[in-house]
């Protein structure tokens, strides 16, 4: 089974009344992540898979350097391809009306979601995205997510003019995914879209039977070890683990969360573990949806004392954290 594991990574200002202000700060922390125990945002996130011998695929965004400057993006992209991973295009346009010069002909007011745009804005921004990433030695950029997973069937057409023919946009946990698509898909495996192949965000069913996306920071590992072993002997073909620059540390500081470090580093530890099951690739090589691969049927699951883990590891934060 091939499993990416794939990470957005973004900045953010919290809120958009001070940016510049702002800005400095939330860079340090969103893409270093820096406290006494090391930086456990981009950098130990690189170590860990590095350790593990393990491929990352990175969903960088750009946008936000129209604002504060290429050398941001340098910054993010020097880290990644310095440790050998992979570079695709992640997009939050929210950025849009915020650039200093602007990159579409509608941009005074904010539009938070690539949906909001029009098929013409939707190929532009990916095209300035595409074009910044690569401009900071990204390499060639294959591959696409939406932020927040948001986009409709123009998305997929804007790919396609951009001659960007993998995605990984869908998740059908989130409403703004595709509505538009969700008649005739299920968004449970990979499916052809004006020409792009969709890799969804893999989602699995928790002990008590809900929807959970497979991403590191909303699994307990037991949980994602479950899914990973259930999918595989149901035949699925394709596991896409979500998790971002940020997830390992607290909320709204740069101490590190080590519930997640060490959920990350034990599922770093079990993939590499079981080469024979799993293929943790990225999305460079010639990748095609599999027409033999089953849908619903291969659901991954996790047990009721796996989700019960994640209660404990939730309520131990709760306690630490009085
Ligand atoms: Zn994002």
């Amino acid at each position: 089974m091939n499993v990416f594991l794939t990470f957005d990574i973004e900045v953010w200002c919290n809120g958009w009344d001070d940016l510049d202000r702002a800005f400095p700060g939330s860079f340090e922390r969103y893409i270093f992540g820096h406290s006494t125990h090391g930086d456990y945002a981009l950098p130990k996130t690189l170590a860990i898979l590095n350790q593990h011998g393990l491929k990352g695929v990175f969903f960088v965004e750009p946008l936000f350097a129209t604002r504060f400057g290429a050398k941001h993006l340098e910054i993010i992209v020097q880290l990644i391809r310095g440790a050998g991973h992979e570079i695709q295009l992640h997009l939050h346009p929210e950025w849009t009306d915020e650039a200093i010069e602007p990159i579409i002909e509608n941009c005074a007011t904010k539009r938070q979601h690539l949906s909001y745009y029009t098929l013409d804005e939707q190929t532009s921004l990916i095209a300035h995205g595409r074009k910044m990433l690569e401009a900071a030695g990204s390499g060639t950029i294959s591959a696409f997510r939406s932020g927040n997973y948001a986009a409709n069937r123009d998305t997929f057409e804007a790919l396609r003019r951009n001659s960007i023919l993998l995605d990984t946009s869908l998740n059908r946990c989130y409403d703004v995914s595709a509505p538009d698509l969700r008649r005739e898909h299920d968004f449970n495996t990979p499916f052809v879209v004006q020409g792009v192949a969709t890799f969804p965000v893999t989602i699995l069913k928790d002990g008590f039977r809900n929807d959970r996306p497979a991403q590191v920071g909303a699994c307990a590992f037991s949980e994602m070890r479950d899914g990973l072993l259930s999918a595989q002997a149901a035949g699925a073909q394709n596991f896409v683990i979500v998790s971002h620059n940020f997830e390992m540390l607290k909320p709204g500081s740069s101490a590190p969360d080590w519930i997640v470090v060490k959920r990350f580093d034990r599922l770093c530890a079990f993939l590499a573990q079981h080469p024979e099951r799993f293929k943790v690739r990225g999305f460079s090589e010639d990748l095609r949806p599999s027409a033999t691969e089953p849908s619903a049927s291969a659901a991954p699951r996790a047990t009721w004392l796996s989700t019960s883990q994640r209660y404990v590891e939730q309520l131990r934060r709760r306690l630490q954290s009085i």
